[in-house]
């Protein structure tokens, strides 16, 4: 396919024309015509196409809840071209079999590069290392293992899997939780959880887990991961550990830079998630992290739940929230409408970084001649008020129902081909 794009702002900066043929970025400038199909992007900001490092596609097993097909549509809307797919599955993805289904799938729906996470531990169960080898040499090529959901807790077997996954040229991608401290846990530890009833989750339950692994991967000499950060303890923390040189990268949320544990108010359980929303401190600590770059990525943690899961008393529904689809314009609202990142340092964070941290050499790739075609082009003045019933997820249980949001995903390019046309998915 061959695809001239007029007048677009790479990184919101001065209008150029870009063709794309074969894949690629074939050439930019002031006037190219062609004979090709022509997108007039007047006013449209292009970014390299966006990368996810944290993201639950639920098949196998809860094919209700989202499909790879399904989350593949909602990630290519959000501006995605490329998502990694959590490995608590059902069955767990602890096995060349499970990780090499799931990347076929993502093949077959071709909206964006379906990057299978491995599990490090046999059924996500904390006791015995699951074949990380098998999965790195299998065709999903794995990179990224974790056990998400769950927390790898025993210290020996977080030594051990660091260990391997150094050898692997991979990384641990650590859901940091100390089980012992988070029994029952509801919402963040705090007056509000004492005041609304709620078993609390302590800051201190993340901020631990943190202290220890670092102190863990300085001491192996490997790459640790550190999901959905919470907390300002836990900015601080990996802020100390890459001061020391240690192989430290960390993620946040949408919703962590957006909502505060407020929401809990009126027990509305779209907004229970783990880890937990936090208070308006930990918030603008997580920006200000995002923003110097001790945070190095924006991910959604993209969670699908059925209805049944999430309409019920708040104790008895599931964690988790919708983000691939929203994820770019909570970012503009936090981060670039307040001035806290341009859009060369958004392209950074939600594409470059996540690239380089999942090892995925053909995305996250600047725009320029001979790079390949993984674009996003967004209207940035767009405003829109969310509606979860428009959504492409299966599922809808989006914390941002009714709240009106800048910016606007109109065309995704994978590897040249218009995976989104107009906020339109072509497939
Ligand atoms: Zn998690």
């Amino acid at each position: 396919m061959t695809v001239l794009l007029k007048n677009v702002r790479p990184y919101g900066e001065d209008a150029v024309d870009l063709l794309v043929k074969d894949g690629v970025v074939a050439a930019i400038g002031a006037d190219l015509s062609s004979t090709a199909q022509t997108i007039d992007a007047t006013g449209l900001i292009a970014l390299p196409g966006l990368v996810d490092l944290h993201t639950h596609l639920r098949e196998p097993g809860r094919e209700d809840t989202e499909t790879v097909l399904t989350g593949s549509r909602a990630a290519a809307l959000g501006g995605y071209t490329a998502v990694h797919a959590m490995a608590n599955t059902d069955p767990v993805a602890d096995t060349a079999g499970v990780v090499e289904q799931v990347w076929r799938l993502g093949q077959q729906a071709g909206l964006v590069d379906v990057v299978p996470v491995g599990a490090v531990t046999v059924g996500l169960g904390g006791t015995q290392l699951a074949e990380l080898g098998a999965m790195a040499d299998s065709a999903a090529t794995v990179r990224v293992f974790s056990d998400d959901g769950k927390c790898v807790s025993d210290p020996a077997l977080m030594r051990r899997a660091l260990e391997y996954v150094k050898a692997l040229d991979g990384v641990v991608a650590q859901h940091a939780e100390e089980p012992r401290l988070t029994v029952g846990a509801q919402m963040h530890e705090g007056d509000r959880s004492a005041r609304l009833g709620l078993t609390g989750w302590p800051a201190v339950a993340e901020e631990a887990i943190i202290a220890r692994d670092v102190l863990l991967a300085e001491h192996v000499g490997a790459r640790l991961h550190v999901c959905h950060v919470s907390t300002a303890g836990s900015v601080e923390l990996i802020r100390w550990a890459k001061s020391r040189g240690v192989q430290v990268t960390a993620e946040v949320t949408p919703h962590h830079l957006l909502l505060t544990d407020a929401q809990a108010e009126g027990y509305d359980a779209t907004f229970k998630v783990n880890p937990p929303l936090r208070t308006a401190e930990d918030v603008a600590a997580l920006r200000a992290g995002l923003a110097d770059g001790t945070i190095d990525a924006v991910a959604t943690d993209h969670a699908p739940h059925a209805g049944e899961d999430k309409e019920c008393e708040w104790a008895a529904a599931r964690p988790g929230m919708l983000g691939l689809e929203q994820a770019l314009s909570v970012v503009v609202d936090t981060m670039v409408d307040t001035g806290l990142l341009t859009w060369r340092e958004v392209a950074d964070r939600m594409s470059v970084r996540p690239a380089e941290i999942g090892r995925l050499t053909h995305q996250g790739r600047p725009i320029a001649v001979g790079e390949p075609a993984n674009l996003v082009l967004l209207d940035p003045t767009a405003r829109a008020v969310v509606d979860p019933a428009a959504l492409a997820s299966k599922s809808r249980n989006s914390p941002y129902a009714g709240r009106e949001l800048p910016a606007r995903v109109v065309h995704t390019l994978l590897r040249g081909e218009l995976s989104v046309l107009d906020g339109k998915v072509q497939k």
